[in-house]
């Protein structure tokens, strides 16, 4: 039977932020080299807060220019990056797709998210509630991660 692989949960250190990050490795070794990181660890809405969307902000958009490779390996294929920062030929999210390759360098692929809330914002049941019910799967984590800690003293 395979040892099973190690894990750590990692906590957000945003002061007063309950999310969580669960990790998996591959062995100890790679473990014990991202504990490292855990003392510097923020959750998605606190590393890249204006890449968020939220009730207060509900439009949010992202604007790739297709581009050259940047190494002379690649200079003749077509990526899509930030303005000198080629990264991807192919970019994708729900419902869109988009291969660098099939547009003229210097294209511009504007991506808009947009939120619309509900009229009535009590549908569903006020977000709070689903707030709570990810802070208790969070804080079951942390308590599953101290107990795991524990038996390995
Ligand atoms: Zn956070």
């Amino acid at each position: 039977m395979p040892r099973p692989r190690p894990t750590a949960i990692v906590q957000c250190t945003e002061p007063g932020c309950r999310e969580v990050s669960m990790r998996v490795y591959d062995n100890r070794t790679e473990q014990r080299e991202d504990s490292k990181s855990h003392k510097s660890y923020k959750c998605l809405k606190h590393a890249r807060p204006s890449e968020v969307l939220s009730p207060e902000r509900r439009t949010i958009t992202t604007e790739l220019v297709n581009q050259p490779g940047s190494m002379s390996l690649i200079k003749d294929k077509c990526f899509w990056g930030e303005p000198g920062l080629p990264r991807s030929g192919f970019v994708y999210g729900p419902g869109f797709k988009a291969f660098a390759g099939d547009f003229p360098i210097g294209t511009v692929l504007r991506i808009t998210a947009t939120v619309e809330l509900p009229a009535d914002p009590n549908m569903g049941g006020p977000p709070a509630e689903f707030a709570a019910c990810a802070y208790r799967f969070a804080d079951a984590m942390l308590l599953a991660r101290d107990a795991q800690r524990e038996e390995g003293k």
